[in-house]
Order: C-alpha cells, then structure tokens, then sequence
C-alpha cells in the first residue's frame, strides 16, 4: 500500500515536472507512518526530531502538493487549522469536528450520501468529490465538569 502510494506520487511529480528531493521522500515516509488527522506542526515537530534540516514551510508546502495529488486529503478545523490524513482511493467518510478540543470523529452513511447524489442530479451537476464536515461539541466536552 504505501509503496504503491509513493508509485503514484512519484508519476505526479514527474508529471508536474518536479525534481524528487530527498526531504519530500523524508516527508512522505513520516506522513505515511501516520495514521492520525495530522496537523502540519505536529508532522513537523515529528520529522524534526530525526531530520532537524528541513523547515516547517517546506512540511505545509509539500503536505499540499500531497493533497494536490490526491494522497492526502484537508480537514479543516474552527480555528482555521488544517489536519491532513490519507486519502485511500475507493474510501470515503466524513468529519464531525469538535471546536472544544478539536476531535475529529469519522463516520460514513449511505443516506447522507445518496441524499448528496440526489441533490446532484437534480441540478445537473455531476460529482467528482466531496467532503463534509460538521462542527460541534464532542461527548467528552460537553460533559459536565
Ligand atoms: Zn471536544
Ligand atoms: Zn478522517
């Protein structure tokens, strides 16, 4: 699986004409070796501890063309923080995203997706993607204390 997911990066950059460069390799093994919604500073401060030459602008530049290629996938949170977590080609779920303690809680359901698809048609739109995320209080923050 992550090979194959270096396979198809590798054919992005090429295609885009990027040189492959040591630290995005570097990169991509650690976001690879994640398997959290990953924040750009928390990716950092984890490569950091091994590989102190590459800087936290190249980490968010090159999480984006991550994105661009299709290998990650943004969420978005309140606070206009973005996580980064693997997109996996055929999968799909959405986000509650709690604006307490910024807990993202994954879920899938058939009815909102097929909700989504209808809505489509009848505007004669054709889906390519979508992402969804719902913005809240998670379980734990809104327990009393
Ligand atoms: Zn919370
Ligand atoms: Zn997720």
């Amino acid at each position: 699986m992550i090979l194959e997911k270096k396979k198809a990066f590798n054919e992005f950059a090429a295609a885009k004409g990027l040189r492959s460069t040591r630290q995005r390799d570097i990169i991509l093994d650690f976001f690879l070796s994640t398997h959290q919604h990953v924040s750009v500073e928390e990716l950092y401060l984890k490569i950091k501890a091994s590989h102190p030459g590459i800087g936290h602008a190249t980490v968010y530049r090159t999480l984006k063309l991550f994105t661009e290629a299709g290998l990650a996938r943004e969420i978005l949170l309140h606070d206009g923080q973005t996580r980064y977590e693997h997109a996996l080609a055929g999968e799909h779920h959405d986000h509650l995203v709690c604006t307490g303690c910024n807990a993202i809680i994954e879920f899938e359901d058939e009815t909102i997706e097929k909700l989504q698809k209808e809505i489509a048609a009848r505007h004669g739109f054709m889906i390519r993607r979508h992402k969804l995320e719902i913005y809240g209080l998670c379980a734990l923050c809104r327990a009393p204390r």
